[in-house]
């Protein structure tokens, strides 16, 4: 993913799919909203066309619409053109297996691999795919989600709901959404828009002013925002709070192990401690994964989990799909909310008070295995006897305070930095010591690299 996604590239590596996925048809082909994203889908249906696959066309949809379409049109894989919540001058590829899952690591390995071979199909004349449109995949989509809660609960309370679709891919199902969930609805940004001119199109506190703003003047009884691609869904409480990731998450892990009876959530050694706690009592336990979805996914079909996924908003409901899922997020806590008497701010302040800081330190990525390496010895001095150390995803420390995360970044020149505790002052101070540890390392390898 990067500023110079181009036409040629998305042939070379389209093809590259196209090679590894030879008579696994049909492809089907969708985008988010980016001005790119159109025409990129384009070109990348007529490759897999030119390449002796028949394409199914959906359009612009959320990532997890396209998904749920790809079991459901029994297609072979997907491609779907999208850069998530990154700034309008990025576009990136996203691969889907027949099972609606990110492609796996060994068909990453084999794509990549053609790739470098230039590996381009040709296909006679008669030997050429068509293309048709599939216009029913938003419906069919929203109809599937919808037949996941309670409607009829959630129609009888009249929520108010102020939603920030960002201009992106959620336009046309979140409203639509909403709307046949009996809620009365006002929209935020929800044009499609590849300029993003509401704001900026991740979904962070702030940039999400407005609807901050708009819930409260709006007596709404919550607000909520997609990033621009819907994979992900954060929400705004009546009193006009900004409510971190983790928190929704630990609400939905709660409602999905309770209604189960118990079982597993699986979610990155990111995650707030406040998962694992608020399931114990119903019998949940967590399993903690690297970070990132495909991984989240994976064990989550390997174990099934009976909920997954990450402190940013992405949640996974796997009796409807696994994949992160923003309207499905929206339509559970629609659901939640209806089971309740309370007010979201109430069932938000009744989970338990964890303070999770992330903060990020600039790092060459020449620099960032080396100084991997040496983080262990960071946590050598001042530990007391409950100091765990897990490597699982950078490195991670317990002790009797809380927990600090030290890992880089897969995508950029950063190392992140996670730290949580119950008091916010004891956080802020794991994460800011530790970031002055890091800073000295690489600081140290920078002077003698
Ligand atoms: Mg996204």
């Amino acid at each position: 993913m990067g500023p110079v996604l181009n036409a040629r590239f998305v042939t070379d590596m389209v093809n590259a799919i196209a090679e590894v996925h030879a008579g696994k048809g049909p492809a089907v082909v969708g985008t988010d909203a980016r001005t790119s994203s159109a025409p990129l889908g384009r070109i990348a249906a007529g490759t897999l066309a030119m390449a002796g696959l028949n394409v199914i066309e959906v359009g612009c949809l959320p990532t997890p619409a396209i998904q749920y379409n790809v079991t459901r049109l029994r297609a072979g894989f997907a491609v779907v053109v999208t850069a998530s919540h990154n700034p309008p001058e990025f576009n990136g590829l996203k691969g889907i297996a027949a099972d609606g899952l990110e492609f796996t690591p060994p068909v990453e390995r084999a794509v990549e691999a053609a790739y470098d071979a230039h590996k381009a199909p040709t296909r006679a004349y008669n030997e050429i795919g068509h293309i048709s449109v599939d216009s029913l995949s938003a419906d069919r989509y929203l109809e599937g989600i919808t037949a996941q809660v309670d409607r009829s609960a959630i129609a009888r309370r009249n929520f108010r709901v102020v939603l920030d679709c960002g201009n992106g891919a959620s336009c046309g199902t979140s409203p639509r959404l909403l709307a046949s969930l009996g809620c009365r609805t006002s929209t935020l940004n929800a044009n499609p828009d590849g300029l993003f001119p509401g704001h900026a199109s991740e979904p962070t506190e702030a940039n999400l002013k407005d609807l901050v703003e708009s819930v409260v003047r709006m007596g709404a009884h919550f607000g909520v925002a997609h990033d621009g691609d819907a994979d992900r869904a954060v929400f705004v409480d009546e009193k006009g709070r900004y409510l971190p990731g983790e928190k929704i998450l630990s609400l939905c892990a709660r409602e999905e192990v309770r209604t189960a009876g118990g079982g597993l959530v699986v979610t990155p050694v990111t995650s707030s401690d406040s998962v694992a706690e608020v399931i114990a009592p119903f019998g949940g336990k967590v399993e903690y994964t690297r970070v990132g979805s495909p991984v989240v996914t994976r064990a989550m079909m390997e174990t099934r989990a009976v909920f997954g996924g990450e402190e940013n908003g992405g949640a996974i409901f796997p009796r409807f799909q696994l994949a992160r899922d923003g309207a499905m997020t929206l339509a559970k806590v629609l659901e939640i909310l209806a089971r309740s008497s309370k007010p979201l701010s109430a069932l938000i302040d009744e989970l338990p008070p964890y303070f999770l800081v992330k903060r990020k330190l600039p790092c060459p990525s020449a620099l960032q295995k080396q100084i991997l390496g040496q983080l262990p010895s960071l946590f050598d001095q001042g530990q007391d006897a409950k100091t765990e150390i897990t490597t699982l995803d950078g490195v991670k420390v317990r002790d009797s305070r809380g927990w600090v995360l030290v890992r880089p970044s897969g995508t950029e020149p950063l190392y992140r930095i996670f730290a949580e505790a119950r008091d916010p002052a004891v956080a802020e101070e794991l994460a800011s010591s530790t970031m002055k540890r890091v800073e000295g390392l690489i600081r140290k390898a920078s002077s003698s690299a």
